[in-house]
């Protein structure tokens, strides 16, 4: 909040207050409603992207492949390899990101209390009421205070912090993986078909239907096309924020801090652990991080 007010310090007056009413309405609302809405917010946004993940698996493999490449070829098995591989990496890295305890509660009951100088590092979380290691910020839904904090995902129904952003990369990078695949299969079969005609709205304003009897079709087709771009779009720009983020020790909870910026090397090593772009293969491939998230190495400012 602290941080939140700072940034406000060159509004106005009127909108500052405005803006302290509105964060404090959000606040009491979600000390409130918390159980509420995690129950209902964290199984829709599954089910949501469940739908959407196993739609597009469907309509891509059963449909659209078989209308662009032989059934029988070679090129036909591959590409299902392939699919079958991308969305069980996606489900993999959600499951692991889902169940990965990257709060400070996790760690050992003798890492949970600083050490002999240590102690000026900690900081006071007054929900906990205890003090937390550098980088943890408390969450309000899940109510407790999380290691090296990046923001709280309602498709993983946890936080992205410490322990878990390994999944939460490899879990976008799959997502942009396989809608990149969806989009080559699809910009294919719409080209084959010249649905792309059919897909500007200004076409759609002026053109003849009765001429085309597989007008709806095409359509239908250069339709979902364009809502496949939009799911590529959507992951590949988180990715690569995720990535900035990465590369330079930042967290979208503190986006302009760079003072644990230690070299991109380092910095990524504190996310993607030991064994580094190894992860994006499988989310079974261990890879320990070089800090159990309480211990943070600072830019040495000269
Ligand atoms: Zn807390
Ligand atoms: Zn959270």
């Amino acid at each position: 909040m602290l941080r939140f007010r700072v940034t406000l310090k060159s509004v106005c007056a009127c909108c500052r207050r405005m803006c302290f009413r509105a964060e404090e309405v959000f606040h009491r609302y979600f000390q409130l409603h918390r159980i509420k809405v995690v129950r209902l917010v964290h199984p829709f946004s599954a089910i949501f992207l469940l739908c959407l993940i196993g739609f597009l698996f469907v309509y891509e493999l059963c449909y659209v492949l078989p209308e662009i490449t032989d059934p029988h070829g070679i090129g036909h098995k591959l590409c299902w390899c392939l699919g079958i591989y991308t969305v069980l990496n996606i489900l993999g890295n959600w499951c692991h990101g889902f169940m990965s305890n990257t709060s400070v509660e996790g760690l050992p009951p003798d890492r949970q209390h600083p050490v002999t100088g240590e102690a000026h590092l900690w900081h006071y979380c007054s929900t906990c009421q205890k003090v937390v290691p550098p980088r943890s910020w408390h969450c309000r839904l899940c109510n407790v205070c999380i290691l090296k904090r990046d923001h709280h995902c309602t498709f993983f129904a946890n936080c992205v912090g410490h322990n878990n952003q390994r999944y939460f990369l490899a879990f976008l990078f799959h997502l942009s993986f396989g809608s990149g695949q969806a989009l080559v299969y699809n910009g294919i079969l719409n080209w084959k078909n010249k649905a792309f005609l059919v897909s500007d709205p200004l076409l759609l304003i002026y053109r003849d239907r009765t001429q085309d009897t597989d007008f709806n079709w095409k359509y239908t087709i250069a339709n979902l096309f364009k809502l496949n771009l939009f799911l590529f779009v959507v992951p590949v720009g988180m990715f690569i924020f995720q990535m900035i983020m990465v590369h330079r020790n930042s967290t979208c909870y503190e986006i302009l801090d760079r003072s644990y910026d230690v070299g991109w090397r380092r910095n990524m090593d504190m996310v993607l652990g030991k064994r580094r772009f190894w992860i994006f293969f499988s989310p079974t491939i261990a890879s320990p991080l070089p800090t159990d998230g309480t211990r943070w190495c600072q830019k040495q400012i000269v």
